[in-house]
């Protein structure tokens, strides 16, 4: 049997991926799901970078996912004359909130936020592109804002601003983002990704706005302010997806915080039953290299040791010289680390309450899995819920997840050992669905003879959220589905 990466793999599109023939490739060489930054771009672009995807999905006969990441309120320094200025450590310089505000020089320029002088006190450090340029707030007088500046750096235009700690109080949905969220709506994008959300009524009102749209994306909370921390439970079960945001995470918290938030996250959201993330700086030095450092493959290594459904590129997708390579990379560290995983036994978690027939269903899967040599699991699974919590459990199986929803399909490229098949059982009963579906696996050589695996489904098929049933079967000679009759050790 071919070696399955479990691990899922979310690329972002840029300029990088828009030469001919990159996607195609992208796409061949792992990408599960592909993330649409509304950060930059209009709409237009968007849209035409979405009609790509599919193209070039169907070219090569595989779904992708695509996620939708807006904006959310981030912070922006205005232009400056000259493009850019150097700073000093100890000159001053100001920030100047008005809406029209004059090209900026080297001794102040303007920012975005017009509330940002009622949220900063005298002491507040303010952490400007990543945190390349430190700013100390002196005094705030009417809408300017004084500064010391704390390190020789180069600011230029439209650099981010954080503050460190956190404290900014604006709301995670902005005007600009309700706009984007009809755009990604009209895309029909599979997931949408709030940026710098705070709590669950920031993912809640998201959620709503993309359902009033008719969108049925699922809904990724990105941790990256100090608020979310503070927050994360019901942040994350508010979610559908969590992203381990990184880089903002990072310079509001302080990157020495980074890996414990990181184990944290994952943790917290595998304990809800959601996806989950990790994103940013992963393989960073491929923007210029192709091939990545050490510290980078233990890096990737690491997030996926530590339970990460999927792992993320950002620049090196969508503006790196190396986008094919990077992905690669990504995919060959990914399977190396999931060689020495062990299966998660941990029976403790599972006992944490079941709410649901097709959750208690998942757990018995994974109880057989683990004791009686189960070599893959078949899900008949019309929503993706079996899916999911099949996949909450790590086991050293793949799940083949048949569903006859594209869009359910492509919500599920994000789950950790989850393979999606398109399957349409219209009018099967259910013995008959399970012949046809693992006579599919074994001829596309996803099963072999005499392997034994785990059947879930419902009762009644195309019905959501149905599952109540769990067979065990073996691989015939013919490879057929038959009944596991008797169960001695291997
Ligand atoms: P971004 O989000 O790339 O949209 O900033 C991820 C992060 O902050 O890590
Ligand atoms: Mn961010």
């Amino acid at each position: 049997m071919q070696t399955l990466r479990r691990t899922r793999i979310l690329a972002t599109l840029g300029p990088a991926t828009d030469a001919p023939g990159v996607l195609e490739d992208l796409l061949r060489a792992g990408v599960d799901c592909v993330r649409l930054n509304f950060s930059h771009g209009d709409p237009a672009e968007q849209i035409a970078r979405a009609e790509r995807v599919r193209a070039a999905s169907a070219a090569i006969g595989r779904e992708t996912g695509i996620l939708a990441d807006l904006p959310g309120p981030k912070i922006r320094v205005e232009r400056f004359e000259s493009g850019k200025v150097e700073l000093s450590a100890g000159q001053r310089f100001d920030l100047l909130a008005e809406a029209d505000a004059p090209l900026g020089n080297a001794g102040f320029v303007g920012v975005s936020y017009l509330g940002l002088p009622g949220d900063v006190v005298a002491g507040d450090v303010l952490l400007l592109d990543d945190g390349m340029v430190q700013l100390q707030v002196e005094a705030i007088e009417g809408q300017r804002i004084i500064t010391r500046v704390l390190n020789n750096s180069v600011l230029s235009n439209k650099k981010g601003l954080n503050k460190q700690g956190g404290g900014l109080s604006l709301g995670a949905v902005t005007t600009r983002d309700r706009e984007l969220i009809e755009v990604a709506a009209k895309i029909g994008v599979d997931f949408i990704a709030v940026s710098f959300c705070r709590n669950a009524d920031d993912m809640e009102e998201a959620r709503a706005i993309a359902r009033s749209h008719g969108s049925q994306a699922a809904l990724v909370s990105k941790i990256e302010r100090a608020e979310a921390i503070t927050n994360l439970k019901e942040i994350i079960a508010a979610s559908d997806v969590v992203m381990v945001a990184r880089g903002d995470l990072g310079v509001e918290i302080g990157d020495a915080a980074l890996p414990g938030l990181q184990k944290r996250i994952i943790r917290e959201a595998l304990a809800q039953d959601r996806i989950v993330i990790t994103a940013t700086q992963m393989l960073q030095s491929m923007v210029d290299s192709p091939l990545p450092t050490r510290a980078e493959v233990l890096d990737v290594a690491n997030a996926v040791i530590d339970g990460s459904d999927a792992v993320m590129l950002s620049q090196e997708t969508a503006a790196g010289h190396w986008p094919v390579q990077a992905v690669a990379a990504m995919a060959r560290i990914c399977v190396g680390a999931e060689e020495n995983l062990a299966a998660d036994t941990d029976y403790e978690t599972a006992k944490r309450g079941l709410d649901r027939a097709d959750q208690a269903i998942a757990m018995a899967a994974m109880f057989l899995t683990e004791h009686i040599g189960v070599g893959a699991i078949v899900a008949l699974t019309e929503s993706g819920g079996t899916a999911r919590f099949l996949s909450r459990f790590r086991s050293r199986v793949p799940i083949f997840a048949f569903s006859n929803h594209a869009d359910s399909r492509r919500r599920m490229r994000l789950m950790r050992d989850v393979f999606p098949v398109a399957f349409d059982s219209t009018g099967m009963q259910p013995r008959e669905a399970a012949r046809v579906a693992i006579k599919h696996l074994f001829d596309e050589g996803a099963l072999e003879v005499g392997e034994r695996l785990v059947f879930t489904s419902g009762e009644a098929m195309e019905q959501l959220g149905a599952t109540n049933t769990l067979r065990l079967l073996v691989v015939d000679e013919a490879g057929n589905a038959a009944g596991l009759g008797e169960i001695s050790p291997d």
